[in-house]
């Protein structure tokens, strides 16, 4: 595992010498420990990301040349899926199978981008059709420049890679900061850009706190783009900072997003849709359906069933054969979610199942499947975003009510519906305020498809064709063949 960070194409220690400890989760114990950057530090990987830039020849490639070492990362990742997912888990905590499942993603994210960069040759190029005789015009895409990419601890790589693979892919270079919580895998990216034989400087990795390393690398003026995925209340500082140099700007902060389902759905696909939609990757997921609206003739027998289900989930070490919820990241993150079970229930939520820490599992930071029942619409638990394995479940009569209390968020990230009526299930969907909608599932994601929220949920899209347009700026290009004398100053 390294320890050092990336900068142009080197392996270097913290200007200051400092490490800090990365931590399993599942245990609390220090597994290693790697370079503390600081302010010194992303400025030297900015610095090599600007020269790259300028002068490097990696935005000189063709498109098709760059898709030939983007496609050399996303088979060395794919080569390396297993090793790479056990880290994942050693680092965050999650099970196996979704790490695994997290690394193909992210081969499968290279791949994706290597294809859209060679389509970029073509498409680098389009004639405008001007009304005035005489002129011709083209909009031309080009990188954008030296992009900042700062990421969070849910999904280290596959996070890493929506970020850094469309912006290698436009011609950027790139800087980017993990979370402290989860450096490990963001730093074999250096590894493998090397392997595949990325010019210097065209990606860097800075591992290092987010008020100190990611803050300096939001203020940094020779970035021209921040992507962020987090908080809000990080993303907002992030926008704040970005706005003194009119950076561009990417974000996709939190959700607290609703499951609505209708009495025509049956009720086995229910409950596996409303468990995928909180319990996987711990709740630690920011489009997590964690709001579930039950139509009133089935309420009573979903919640049944849910409650038994839910119970019934193994918990564990990521690493144990059948575990399907690993500890959450970190103590914080587990006492807050502790607290917000604690507040829910003096709000008077009804608490059906969980509630606390598993039997058996006080060494690590874990928290049961919860499920929470008529929570109050005012309530904490009903409205902020938790991060964890925790859901609220209510009632409801009719689909006015439901889309009104669906849309009743500061957030709009993702929405799901459930019906076998599929015109409903149409309107309800396109009546939701939210970036990413599912019918009949919740979470299924797809790097072709658009990702990203409306309201306080973010900025801007990542993935598919809008991935890579975060990091293209359009120029336009106008010629005049001066066939008649434009006759302004210079009277014929
Ligand atoms: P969480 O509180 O769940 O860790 P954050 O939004 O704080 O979520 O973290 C997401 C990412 O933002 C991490 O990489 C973190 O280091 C970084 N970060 C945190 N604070 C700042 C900041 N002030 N400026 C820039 N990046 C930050």
């Amino acid at each position: 595992m390294q320890d050092k960070l990336f900068i142009n194409n080197e392996w270097v220690g913290a200007a200051s010498g400092e490490m800090f400890n990365v931590v399993d989760p599942s245990n609390n114990q220090t597994v290693h420990q790697v370079a503390k950057g600081g302010p010194a530090d992303v400025n030297a990987a900015v610095n090599a990301a600007r020269e790259a830039f300028d002068n490097g020849p990696w935005r000189q490639l063709t498109g098709a040349e760059r898709a030939i070492v983007l496609r050399k990362m996303g088979d060395e990742i794919a080569a390396r899926t297993d090793e790479l997912a056990r880290m994942e888990v050693l680092d965050n905590g999650k099970p196996l199978p979704e790490a695994v499942w997290d690394i193909e993603d992210t081969a499968g994210v290279f791949h994706f981008y290597a294809d859209l960069a060679e389509r970029l040759d073509d498409d680098a190029e389009e004639e405008i059709v001007l009304g005035m005789e005489g002129f011709t015009s083209k909009a031309v895409k080009e990188p954008i420049g030296v992009a900042g990419a700062i990421i969070p601890w849910n999904f280290p790589m596959l996070m890493a890679s929506w970020k850094v693979a469309p912006a290698l892919a436009a011609g950027c270079t790139v800087v980017l900061k993990p979370s402290e919580l989860t450096p490990l895998t963001a730093l074999e990216l250096g590894d493998i850009a090397l392997k595949a034989g990325l010019p210097n400087g065209a990606l860097n990795v800075v591992t290092g706190l987010g008020p100190d390393a990611g803050a300096s690398l939001a203020e940094h003026p020779n970035v021209d783009k921040l992507a962020f995925t987090g908080s809000v209340v990080t993303g907002s500082n992030i926008m704040a900072v970005a706005a003194r140099d009119v950076k561009a700007i990417s974000l996709e902060l939190g959700g607290k997003s609703a499951l609505v389902v209708f009495a025509d759905t049956p009720i086995e696909e229910a409950i596996e849709w409303i468990m995928f939609g909180i319990f996987w990757n711990q709740g630690e997921v920011c489009s997590a359906t964690s709001r579930v609206l039950i139509e009133e003739p089935i309420y009573d027998a979903v919640m049944a069933r849910l409650a038994e289900e839910a119970s019934k989930i193994k918990i564990g070490h990521g690493l144990d054969d059948g575990v399907l919820l690993g500890p959450q990241i970190n103590k914080a993150q587990q006492s807050k979610i502790l607290n917000a079970i604690e507040k829910g229930k003096a709000e008077g939520a009804l608490l059906v199942c969980g509630g606390g820490v598993p039997s058996g599992f006080e060494h690590g930071c874990y928290i049961e499947p919860t499920i929470f029942a008529n929570a109050p619409l005012d309530g904490l638990i009903w409205n902020e975003e938790i991060f964890g394995p925790v859901v609220c479940v209510r009632s409801f009569t009719t689909e006015a009510e439901a889309i009104a209390l669906a849309n009743a968020s500061e957030f709009g990230l993702a929405a799901a519906v459930m019906s076998a009526d599929t015109e409903r299930a149409e309107r309800v969907a396109h009546a939701f305020r939210a970036g990413i909608v599912w019918i009949n599932c919740s979470q299924p994601t797809f790097t072709e498809a658009p990702w990203g929220g409306y309201k306080k949920s973010g900025i801007g899209r990542e993935l598919g064709v809008w991935g890579l347009n975060n990091y293209l700026e359009t120029k336009q290009i106008t010629s005049y063949d001066n066939s008649k004398p434009w006759g302004w100053y210079i009277k014929g």
